[in-house]
């Protein structure tokens, strides 16, 4: 074996790892956007298949929408005051002048979606889950992206807090099969039903009322627009005024309350550990009723891996009926972060089983067929069928940690044999070569190879 060699896998894990050789290529990409690395990849096909799982088992169906969207549909629904829309999104104008966005986030797509599809005449409520690619101008910095993946669900007709209840235990319960539950902590608020908020809105437009001069130009516009969003300012002197403001919780309906506290209620039941956190609002105006974040604790608010909330106004306010509805979505990044701190292992399906070397023109012709069928009996199986010595060749072998070589050269071609090569042991042995493709199976192990079936329903 040849260890001092960078395995490729290695080679491949970080971007870092290649800027740090020393010569900056001409082209990288953009600021805050990023390339999937094989390394990474594993990782998202783990996570694809854990969520694709665990939302089948719960009966939701696989959705996706466009990548981007008339521009309105995200303004009328996450509220043109939100960060996301007066500061986030990637707008651009068609060739006819229309204003069209990169989408920033799943929930308001798929609630266009329901509408334009009729979904209102499927059975209740309709459940659809999605794994997309989502565009924020976000500030780029550790776990905050450009172009970022989340993988999300909705249950889109029914409002009761069995439904919260069961989102967030879906939500739990996909944390734990990645191995990082324990390390997240549940934070929940109820931010009230649409007419409590009407009336908390216009005691934060009094409360403001004569104090506009504190606020910065950004939160004055708010404050026309959404006073709610106030609360999220970022700048000092409005973040020492709202802390006299008046409080959601003064304010909440005693349905809301009640809403609250049975969701709180099936929780505990449930043994799901969670924190109160009456500051939780999140930075989409479409949300009412019950919000949740999932946290790492110690990194708080900017880390939090997913979160959701129930919308049961967002239909109305793109034109459909009155259709309760609530959400959840992680970030995907955030996840695999948060499985690489917490040491999570995930298995890769990318392991060579066999690599096949070769010595001239006869035994390539061997060989090219000899890889075909290796693959078609499932075996994981490259070769390197260009020129260069089979020592050279074994080198390559290793770096691709193939545990099998099987190596042909002229004598194998007269004599009608392959050497098979066990690269963990170093020891070799001359096969038939009529037998060379058992006896490879025999050494990897049925249960090892790498078979497709087209009647699995994979469609992530
Ligand atoms: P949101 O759509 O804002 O509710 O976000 C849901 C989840 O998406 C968050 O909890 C994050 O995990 C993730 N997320 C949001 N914005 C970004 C971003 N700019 N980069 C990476 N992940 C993000």
């Amino acid at each position: 074996m040849v260890n001092d060699q960078k395995h490729i896998d290695e080679y491949f894990e970080t971007e870092e790892e290649i800027e740090g050789e020393g010569k900056t290529p001409p082209f990288q990409t953009p600021k805050g956007v990023h390339d999937i690395l094989p390394h990474d990849h594993e990782f998202h096909t783990y996570i694809k298949k854990i969520v694709r799982h665990r939302s089948r088992q719960a009966g939701f169906k696989r959705i996706s929408t466009p990548i981007f969207e008339f521009t309105e549909v995200f303004k009328r629904t996450i509220g043109e005051a939100t960060d996301i829309v007066s500061k986030e999104m990637y707008t651009f104008e068609d060739k006819k002048g229309r204003s069209l966005t990169l989408k920033p986030e799943g929930t308001a797509s798929i609630c266009r979606a329901y509408i334009q599809h009729n979904m209102k005449d499927l059975p209740q409520p309709v459940e659809l889950f999605y794994y997309e690619p989502h565009f924020r101008y976000d500030r780029p910095q550790a776990g905050r992206y450009r172009q970022f993946w989340q993988y999300g669900f909705e249950v889109i007709g029914e409002s009761d807090p069995a439904l919260d209840v069961q989102s967030i235990l879906l939500a739990y319960k996909i944390f734990e099969d990645l191995g990082i539950a324990h390390t997240l902590k549940l934070q929940i608020n109820n931010i009230g039903d649409l007419n409590s908020r009407k009336v908390y809105v216009e005691a934060l437009r009094d409360y403001y009322f004569g104090k506009e001069r504190y606020l910065s130009e950004e939160d004055k516009i708010r404050l026309q627009k959404n006073p709610l969003r106030v609360l999220d300012s970022k700048y000092e002197d409005t973040i020492i005024l709202n802390q006299s403001a008046p409080k959601f919780k003064d304010f909440i309906s005693p349905e809301s309350q009640a809403f609250h506290e049975e969701v709180l209620e099936y929780l505990t039941d449930l043994g799901i550990e969670y924190t109160e956190n009456n500051s939780l609002v999140r930075g989409l105006d479409y949300y009412n009723q019950t919000v949740y974040e999932f946290w790492d604790e110690k990194k708080g608010a900017q880390n939090s891996v997913g979160g959701g909330g129930r919308y049961d106004g967002l239909i109305e306010m793109l034109g459909g009926q009155p259709t309760p509805a609530i959400g959840f979505a992680m970030g995907i990044e955030r996840v695999i972060a948060q499985m690489k701190r917490h040491k999570v292992r995930v298995p890769s399906k990318d392991d060579l089983h066999v690599f096949v070397a070769q010595l001239g023109r006869e035994a390539k012709k061997i060989c090219i067929p000899l890889i075909n069928q290796l693959r078609d009996r499932g075996v994981r199986s490259m070769g390197a069928l260009g020129k260069g010595a089979i020592k050279n060749q074994l080198k390559i072998a290793d770096k691709f940690k193939a545990p099998y070589c099987i190596l042909i050269g002229l004598t194998e071609v007269r004599d009608q044999t392959a050497i098979i090569r066990n690269m963990i042991k170093g020891s070799q042995r001359t096969v038939k070569m009529s037998e060379v493709v058992d006896e490879i199976i025999k050494s990897v192990g049925k249960e090892n190879l790498d078979f497709y079936n087209p009647q699995d329903p994979i469609d992530l």
